[in-house]
């Protein structure tokens, strides 16, 4: 048999060239060390920075640790079913979820698939969208200056919440803060009717992070009970899930929002909450031996947040025209994101973190909320430190007399304890207070518009309620928004329309107060 080089030359060149092609697809490394979910891999040399990799029986996991010699990954799902030795190949993927409006009123975990039972996402390979996104740059923002009402009095009136804020809820364990969330979903409703599809609804998302699966379901059917998931997704990272979901949970749920907001469309995120996810992170990053700083929190945690919340934008009209990734200028994406407190203690490492970054804080007190004030704010040390410029202007003129009344009655209860004889003008001062304190009272549920908000403020700082019994101020409250309602429902548009509370609308409105007030008596 005679062999001629050139020919063997050309087979082997072949060869090479071939060999080559399918190694810069994919490359396959082995596990070295498996436990505690987490996974360190041998031979994956072209892996990348939060790569999805893939592990025979179909369990996924991230990278997240490039060393010199292994790889570190977390193990998203059934951990037991890796062994040392197994093969792992790398996607070429970096992790992504699935986005866009087949999600809506659905339950999904922190990568997106479904929990809800009720079949498979109508989403194409382009719908999946990759859970850490670059935050809009400074061109690509616009100021401020839409109001996104949480139908509470509360914070409507002196903690304005605009569109495109970070806007940080923090308290201890019970004390209202999810509550505060759903009241703030539920509210959406009355942006565009529930109906997704119309431009001016809101979308919400809602994170639910290392929550115990019974408060996530008992959300899904508050929601549900009140006609908010038709525009609401539900992210699910239970207590029971690896920690490795959980702490990209958040990630996942903004890149959903991101989506509609790079449409035009207004997105409100809340994440429920942060402080789980740091714990989340913490446990992860001590397992793949990155070095714990304070708190034995890694040094980026930091980092962790302040990626996450930047991502919280107002687009600004002309986006699109500065990078096509904008489909339509205008839109946003307002963060609502919850920090638990152990003993009010505002110092601490992750609330202090997360306060320096948001735009500020709502501060729900234990002692405020078990003697009843509920919602528990604290308006002393709340503030919202951009919203005000989307405030209303009515509401604005209203409100900013009754922080200061507020102010006051909180600096003269706490020395009214100990004197019986006090002269007239605090006696005055402490009367509107209790008032003032009585009617920012609001049940679960039952957020308010605006408008009714902004009329029943009036009937406080007016000094309309002074005579009434503290008791009775709740129902003043709805039996006067019916008589609004069913005699001069002329004056609630009136109210969003005008630069204030117009001479005539007062006028109409101080009747309206006397003459509710003598029914009730
Ligand atoms: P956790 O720390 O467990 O997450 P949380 O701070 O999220 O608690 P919630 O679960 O929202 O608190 O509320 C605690 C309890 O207080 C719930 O039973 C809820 O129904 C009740 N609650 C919350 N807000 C109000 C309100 N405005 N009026 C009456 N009850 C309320
Ligand atoms: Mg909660």
């Amino acid at each position: 048999m005679d062999l001629r080089p050139a020919e063997v030359t050309s087979i082997l060149e072949k060869e090479i060239a071939n060999y080559r092609g399918q190694s810069a697809m994919q490359s396959v490394g082995t596990v070295l060390s498996v436990g505690d979910g987490v996974a360190r891999v041998w031979g994956l040399d072209d892996c990348m920075m939060n790569e999805l990799l893939e592990f025979p029986s179909g369990v996924r996991g991230v990278a997240l640790n490039l060393e010199e010699d292994n790889v570190g990954c977390v193990l998203l799902g059934d951990v037991t079913k890796v062994k040392e030795g197994d093969q792992v190949k790398t996607t070429g993927r970096i992790i992504s979820v699935p986005t866009g409006y087949s999600l809506l009123g659905r339950v999904v975990n922190a990568l997106g698939d479904p929990l809800d039972g009720r079949g498979p996402l109508a989403v194409s390979e382009a719908d999946y969208w990759t859970i850490e996104q670059p935050a809009p740059s400074v061109v690509e923002r616009k100021g401020v200056h839409e109001p996104m009402q949480t139908g509470i009095k509360a914070i409507d009136a002196m903690i304005p919440i605009g569109r495109g804020q970070r806007e940080l809820i923090i308290g201890d364990r019970q004390t209202g803060k999810t509550a505060l969330l759903i009241d703030a979903i539920i509210n959406q409703k009355r942006t565009g009717g529930g109906d997704p599809k119309n431009p001016a609804q809101v979308i919400c998302i809602y994170v639910a992070i290392g929550q115990k699966q019974s408060t996530v379901v008992d959300v899904l059917r508050k929601l549900n009970a009140h006609g908010a998931m038709p525009y609401t997704i539900i992210v699910a990272a239970s207590a029971n899930e690896e920690a490795s979901m959980q702490f990209l949970a958040p990630y996942g749920g903004c890149t959903m929002g991101e989506r509609f907001r790079d449409e035009g469309r207004h997105v409100l995120v809340c994440y429920d909450d942060l402080y789980k996810q740091a714990l989340a992170y913490r446990q992860v990053m001590l397992l793949l031996r990155r070095p714990p700083g304070r708190e034995a929190f890694p040094g980026d945690v930091f980092n962790l947040h302040s990626r996450l919340l930047e991502r919280a934008a107002k687009l600004a009209d002309n986006a699109p025209e500065i990078n096509p990734r904008y489909k339509k200028g205008g839109g946003s994406l307002t963060a609502l994101p919850v920090v638990e407190t152990q003993e009010n203690d505002v110092a601490a490492y992750i609330p202090t973190n997360v306060i320096s970054i948001t735009d500020g804080q709502i501060f729900l007190e234990t002692a405020l909320f078990n003697a009843g004030i509920r919602p528990g704010v604290n308006a002393g040390i709340s503030v919202s430190r951009v919203g005000g410029a989307a405030q209303i202007p009515a509401m604005k003129k209203i409100a900013g007399g009754m922080r200061l009344n507020l102010a006051q009655y909180r600096e003269l209860a706490a020395f009214a304890q100990f004197g019986s004889d006090l002269d007239k003008a605090t006696q005055q001062v402490l009367r509107r207070g209790e008032r003032l304190t009585e009617l920012l009272k609001q049940a679960q549920y039952q957020p308010m518009g605006v408008e009714d908000q902004i009329m029943v403020i009036y009937a406080g700082t007016s000094g309309g309620l002074d005579d009434l019994p503290t008791k009775k101020v709740l129902d003043f409250e709805k039996a006067f928004l019916a008589h609004m309602r069913d005699n001069h429902p002329e004056i609630a548009p009136a109210l969003v329309k005008d630069k204030g509370v117009s001479e005539a609308s007062k006028t109409v409105l101080d009747k309206a107060i006397q003459l509710v007030k003598g029914q009730l008596a």
